[in-house]
């Protein structure tokens, strides 16, 4: 943010201004309206020059100081203003309040007035936005009363599409919240933390109580209660205000048209939280992209609308099976018409982004072409309806019921607006011929001037005897008679002709009736541009009263638009259509990686594996060497399960899977290092959110875990976790580990199967099939991957000949040996058909039960560590 600016004591006037307006918002920059371009003062220049890489110079003097300065010009200021924001800065944007060529006095500066502060989470320009993704703001409020654990009151809106959604959750479920949302701009309570979100926090500002929060609401909405809209908590409808509050703060009052708050509810909702989506890559890869992500690999949307709702549906799959069983229901038919739906998908490409037109309609931000989009929209919301015939689902027909009702409004645009129309309404040409008659009367006699002046210069040519004499327009004296040096005596002498300019070769005249015509000419210019406005202020009005008519139409649109996606990706013929239903099986049948597979693409074929974690099998154990496939195998059934969910068609020859209420995805520290995290201290803490919130219907995939320390703490506490998940939490799991010693476990607990990735050796080196197959790997191919990649012979041959001798000495060191006579697994090494029973009493596992993850600090985590390492007595070999 900009460093404080000088005292304003000595302003000149116009300084004075500015200093005014920026005392309004001093932790924005202020763009400073100055004729045609936005200027920046002080340390605003500074910080802007260097952000936007423009130079920075000086105008006058501040107290006998150079004023830093920098400018941007008014029509490319919104790429400007992009840059800004998605840098962080906030702007305050101060324009002049009156025609500078018709102002009472010349003597004080134009007035100048904040008309908007622009923030990362109030934008409303496509120049701005993202189409594809939706810009939210979010507020929080504490919930207020204080029994059961603490939670808050989320309230989250998007200007620009006018969606306005509240749910009240658990402090602890907020980050999968935040992750869930990605707010662009976050405004909460400063008590509450927002860890790594903390840089999208916007000022806090000062809440109104619940009554007079609900009170307001219900104003805004004009509702006598809001409860008519849903129920809400206090701490809701405080937050869904805070928002509102907020919003009309950045926009000098105004507020953008919104649809009544929804309480969401998180129970209908899959939770994940920010690191299981992470490490799914769902809308955003590791490295910050969006090309290999699971939304990239199914999107097939054809409009801005349907992508945002498609990646909400990822963001939020369902756990209602009835609802994940409409939207299937509407692509499925879809996949059986596939003419209708060839025929709805031209329908959809025709329509505009509306919803964010009419975003700027509703806050007189709107040109236009978002009134052409209104137009289109209608246009092709009709087409689209008629597009889908006979029998329809539920979904689809409740679409075709809102599309196909033709509003009025459509008319009257299409009658209107010329197509296609220009940007600005100052560029004219916005209104049809036609269509309004004060304003052809206005533009016949401006554009008639041409014609008009062609004949005068005829009429004078003769009058004066000049055949050469032109009408031309001049920048000063307006329109003037240019004649030949020849003529120019003349010419003096007729009295109406006033002499204003000579030439190098002739001279320039005036004549009363030509100087009335440039007047007659240059007010009908400003007639009908101001009667152009006029009309267009009164097409937005007439629009703006089908808002949510035509809101109603968007949703209906983008819904299409997802069903036609989903249909497209199973058209091939390789994805299925998930069953899903209300137990706890999991079952997937040559299941594929869209992302990895789609990386593949041309190289090499993708192996499918099948996934079965039915009741008796619920966990699996998966071990394999590096780069055999297990990362992949894992967050492909975890994937699977999101888009099943999401109501979606999975990447599989067939797929059953019970609701998942929980999906978790850890990756081991040293598979994250890209990250740049403090790694195992951020493994073990995102190991212990599974322990404490995975339950029996949740989903948990754990990829290398405890490889971020040494080799038998790493073993220890991978065997912890999967004895927790195993015997006390009961869930689904899915677990790769490159210990392949931990496959031996299989026969202490029952439902663990052991999986490895099979490997061939091939004239002396591996190959990786990249198949799944039940059983343990027999031995660690260690060795083999050091050769593959690119460690010398020597060393291999060595290391290989030092491998078969330990194993001989030790009888075998992977199963049984050394590790059996480890007291921790000897300690496990007791009966435990059900996993029940309570654990064997040794001093390690009473330590590792001692420990309560939640109520560790970092600090004590690590002291923690060492000491239960401490506790294990040094192994018979060195494991490291
Ligand atoms: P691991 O976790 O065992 O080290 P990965 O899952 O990271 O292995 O996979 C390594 C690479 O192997 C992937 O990047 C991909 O190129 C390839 N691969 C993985 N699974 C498959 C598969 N089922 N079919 C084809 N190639 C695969
Ligand atoms: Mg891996």
């Amino acid at each position: 943010m900009p460093a404080p600016s000088p005292h304003q004591s000595g302003a000149t006037p116009a300084m004075a201004q500015w200093f005014a307006a920026k005392a309004e918002h001093p932790d924005a920059l202020l763009f400073f309206r100055m004729g045609d371009f936005y200027e920046l003062f002080f340390s605003d220049a500074e910080a802007a020059a260097a952000a936007l890489d423009i130079v920075l110079s000086h105008r006058g003097e501040h107290n006998g100081v150079p004023i830093p300065m920098c400018g941007v010009p008014k029509h490319a200021a919104e790429t400007y203003l992009a840059r800004l924001i998605r840098r962080g800065y906030r702007v305050a944007v101060a324009e002049q309040m009156e025609d500078p060529k018709t102002r009472a006095s010349l003597k004080i500066p134009i007035r100048r007035e904040i008309v908007r502060l622009i923030t990362p989470g109030t934008i409303t320009e496509d120049a701005l936005l993202e189409a594809g993704q939706p810009n939210l703001l979010l507020a929080l409020a504490r919930g207020q009363d204080n029994v059961g654990p603490p939670w808050v009151g989320a309230a989250w809106l998007d200007i620009s599409t006018g969606i306005f959604e509240t749910a009240a959750v658990q402090l602890a479920d907020l980050p999968a919240l935040l992750g869930r949302l990605e707010p662009a701009e976050i405004i909460a309570p400063e008590t509450l933390a927002l860890g790594e979100w903390t840089p999208r926090r916007g000022p806090e500002t000062v809440p109104s109580p619940p009554l007079v929060a609900r009170r307001r609401l219900g104003d805004l909405f004009q509702t006598a209660s809001i409860e008519a809209f849903g129920t809400f908590s206090d701490a809701e409808a405080v937050a869904a205000m805070v928002a509102v509050d907020y919003v009309r703060s950045t926009q000098a009052g105004a507020l953008p048209r919104l649809a009544r708050p929804a309480p969401m509810g998180e129970a209908g909702v899959m939770a994940m939280d920010a690191a299981t989506r992470a490490s799914l890559e769902i809308h955003r890869a590791r490295d910050g992209g969006i090309l290999h992500t699971l939304l990239a690999a199914v999107k097939h949307t054809v409009t801005p609308a349907g992508a945002r709702l498609l990646g909400s549906w990822l963001a939020a799959p369902l756990t209602d099976p009835i609802a994940i069983t409409a939207r299937q229901d509407a692509w499925s038919w879809m996949l059986a018409n596939p003419q209708a739906t060839i025929r709805l998908r031209a329908a959809l490409r025709t329509a505009p982004d509306v919803v964010r037109a009419l975003g700027r309609l509703s806050l007189s931000r709107g040109g236009p072409r978002d009134l052409a989009a209104v137009r289109d929209t209608l246009r092709a919301a009709r087409e689209a309806a008629a597009a889908l015939e006979g029998p329809l689902p539920m979904a689809l027909a409740a679409a075709q019921a809102t599309l196909g009702h033709e509003l009025p409004i459509q008319g009257t645009l299409t009658a209107a607006l010329t197509d296609p129309a220009p940007l600005r309404v100052d560029d004219g040409g916005a209104i049809r011929p036609g269509y309004d008659g004060e304003l052809d009367a206005h533009r016949s006699l401006r554009d008639d001037s041409r014609r008009v002046l062609a004949s005068m210069q005829l009429d004078y040519a003769q009058k004066y005897g000049v055949a050469s004499l032109k009408i031309r327009h001049h920048s000063q004296l307006g329109y003037v008679i240019e004649a030949p040096a020849v003529a120019v005596e003349a010419l003096r002498a007729f009295p109406e002709l006033t002499l204003r300019q000579g030439m190098a070769n002739g001279a320039r005249f005036t004549e009363p009736g030509l100087s009335d015509l440039d007047r007659r000419i240059t007010e009908a210019g400003d007639r009908a541009a101001a009667r152009e406005k006029l009309v267009f202020a009164h097409l937005t009005e007439a629009t703006l009263a089908h808002a949510d008519a035509l809101a109603a139409r968007a949703d209906a649109i983008a819904l299409l638009d997802v069903a036609q996606s989903a249909a497209n990706l199973a058209a091939a013929g390789t994805w299925c259509r998930p069953v899903v239903t209300d137990d706890d099986q999991f079952l997937v049948r040559g299941g594929r990686h869209p992302v990895v597979e789609a990386a593949l693409a041309g190289q090499a074929a993708f192996v499918p594996n099948t996934c079965d974690l039915s009741a008796d099998r619920r966990v699996l154990l998966l071990t394999g060497p590096n780069m055999a496939g297990k990362s992949t195998f894992l967050r492909q059934n975890a994937l699977m399960a999101v888009l099943a969910q999401a109501g979606l068609p999975v990447p599989a020859e067939e797929a059953r899977i019970g609701i998942v209420d929980r999906l978790f995805s850890r990756v081991g520290a040293a598979d994250d290092l890209a990250r740049g995290r403090s790694t195992f201290m951020v493994e073990m803490t995102e190991t212990a959110a599974i322990l404490n919130q995975a339950g029996p219907r949740s989903l948990v995939v754990v990829d290398e875990i405890g490889r971020g320390t040494a080799t038998t703490d790493g073993l220890a506490i991978a065997w912890a976790v999967l004895e927790a998940l195993h015997s006390s939490v009961r869930c689904r799991t899915i677990f790769a580990t490159h210990f392949h010693e931990l496959a031996e476990l299989a026969e202490r607990m029952p439902r663990i199967r052991p999986h490895t990735m099979r490997v061939k050796e091939w004239r002396g080196s591996v190959v990786f099939l990249h198949e799944v197959a039940e059983g343990a790997a027999g031995r660690s191919w260690g060795v083999h991957v050091a050769e593959l990649a690119g460690v010398p012979k020597s060393v291999v041959r060595r290391a290989a000949s030092l491998l078969s001798a330990l194993e001989k000495q030790n009888g075998s060191l992977a199963v049984g040996g050394a590790l059996g006579a480890l007291p921790l697994f000897a300690a496990a090494a007791g009966p435990d058909d059900d996993g029940d029973e309570a654990l064997p009493d040794d001093e390690l596992r009473r330590a590792l039960t001692d420990l309560d993850p939640d109520r560790l600090t970092p600090r004590e985590a690590l002291d923690a560590l060492y000491r239960l390492k401490a506790l294990l007595p040094a192994p018979a070999g060195d494991q490291d």
